[in-house]
């Protein structure tokens, strides 16, 4: 095919991509369906297995997190798929997607509707099943073309993105370190715009441990683990320093019992972002000398669990020349192409940090995600697809040059 062919081939699947988007979508894959997620896997797996030369199924690691009573739970998560083509080639890149979504299996949001002629209103179909498709069709066609001997992909597609790929990262920094380039296939904002640096995050358990007394008949023996935990609580809140993008979010609380009995155990849950790497690093060692303080000045007792999961994104030289890629892309296409800084975290927070330049918004045209009101544009399919295709086709006989960045850094 040529590239004029394979534009022309990327437009006529459009309407099969809806279909097989609906499909998908009514597919219920929240992050706790293990069931679902297996049903998704083997979507994918007849989709993705014919272009491949191999597929692997990967078992996901288990996860444990302190719950809101303070106790320590374990996770499983879904399994993640990946597929390789041409593992030899000079260039290779990693085309990630996750196959999870955040609406639960008893969650009233569960099928997809037309809204009007380009509007498709479901769950997942903007975050990711139609990124997933997108992906797909766009190596379809460059499969399709002749001039692919020097680029080489792998797809990874993991089950527990939405609950921040814990289960998937060590197979996805696996993935990265054979990687020159990644594409990543989250929404784009409905108007069209990508994303570029991103803030990292961390979500964290704080417990207090107080002592339980009656409170009528011996109120002095108790030690009030609430009210320890507020005063921690304040502290850990006065961090936030706006100028600098960093934030702590105070998200869940609980903690007590019944009115005549003083509460021996609090929790709190909170939510750090940050924009920039040192900052991460010092509000972590400002959290540990505050729960060294707390635990010598207060009667009650700390616990923190918990760490920083997605690293900031900053942008990379790699990283400007894809974006710098993507937009030449655009302009063959007609397609305006912006970036924009967002506070989100994503996986491509994960892989920028193991060292692999990426584009993590590559996918269909949308908004509302992770709410019942999630929306896609259709005709972003072949839209994006296209876009996709170019970035390809560029990284096959560009990509050299992040191959040397990456060599030199
Ligand atoms: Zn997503």
């Amino acid at each position: 095919m040529s590239a004029n062919e394979s534009l022309n081939w990327i437009d006529s699947q459009q309407s099969a991509l809806v279909e097989t988007l609906k499909e998908l979508s009514a597919i219920n894959s929240g992050t706790g369906n293990l069931n679902g997620l297996a049903s998704m896997e083997a979507a994918f797996s007849d989709l993705f297995t014919p272009i491949a030369d191999s597929v692997e199924v990967i078992v996901s690691e288990e996860a444990e997190h302190a719950d809101l009573e303070g106790n320590l739970q374990t996770t499983r998560y879904g399994n993640m798929l990946k597929f390789s083509k041409r593992p030899e080639a000079p260039i290779q890149v990693l085309l990630v997607g996750h196959m999870d979504t955040v609406f639960p299996i008893d969650h009233p949001f569960q099928s997809p509707t037309e809204i009007d002629d380009n509007v498709l209103k479901g769950p997942g179909v903007a975050d990711m099943k139609g990124g997933i498709l997108v992906m797909h069709t766009a190596l379809r066609a460059f499969e399709n073309e002749s001039t692919n001997d020097q680029l080489g992909w792998q797809v990874l597609l993991n089950a527990d993105e939405e609950t921040g790929s814990h289960g998937s990262k060590d197979a996805l920094v696996a993935a990265a370190g054979t990687a020159h380039a990644g594409m990543i296939y989250e929404p784009a904002l409905a108007d069209g715009t990508l994303s570029r640096a991103r803030k990292g995050s961390g979500n964290f358990t704080l417990v207090a441990h107080g002592r339980s007394a009656h409170a009528g008949r011996e109120f002095e023996k108790g030690e009030n683990a609430i009210l320890a935990l507020s005063q921690a609580m304040g502290q850990l809140a006065a961090l936030t320093d706006l100028s600098r993008g960093l934030t702590v979010n105070i998200a869940r609380v609980s903690g007590g019992t019944a009115f005549n009995v003083v509460p021996d155990t609090a929790v709190c849950q909170f939510n750090i972002r940050c924009v920039r790497s040192e900052d991460q690093i010092e509000v972590k060692q400002q959290m540990d000398s505050l729960l060294q303080q707390w635990n010598k000045d207060s009667r009650a007792s700390f616990e923190l669990h918990g760490k920083f999961t997605r690293p900031p994104k900053e942008v990379s030289p790699g990283h400007q020349l894809m974006m710098e890629w993507l937009q030449d892309c655009g302009a063959q296409l007609g397609v305006d192409v912006a970036f924009k800084d967002t506070g989100g975290c994503c996986d491509g927070n994960n892989l920028a940090a193991a060292g692999l330049p990426n584009i993590d918004t590559l996918g269909v045209l949308g908004g509302h995600i992770h709410t019942d009101q999630e929306f896609m544009l259709m005709d972003s399919l072949a839209q994006r697809a296209k876009l996709s295709l170019g970035l390809l086709q560029r990284l096959a006989t560009e990509g050299e040059q992040l191959v040397t960045l990456r060599e030199g850094a």
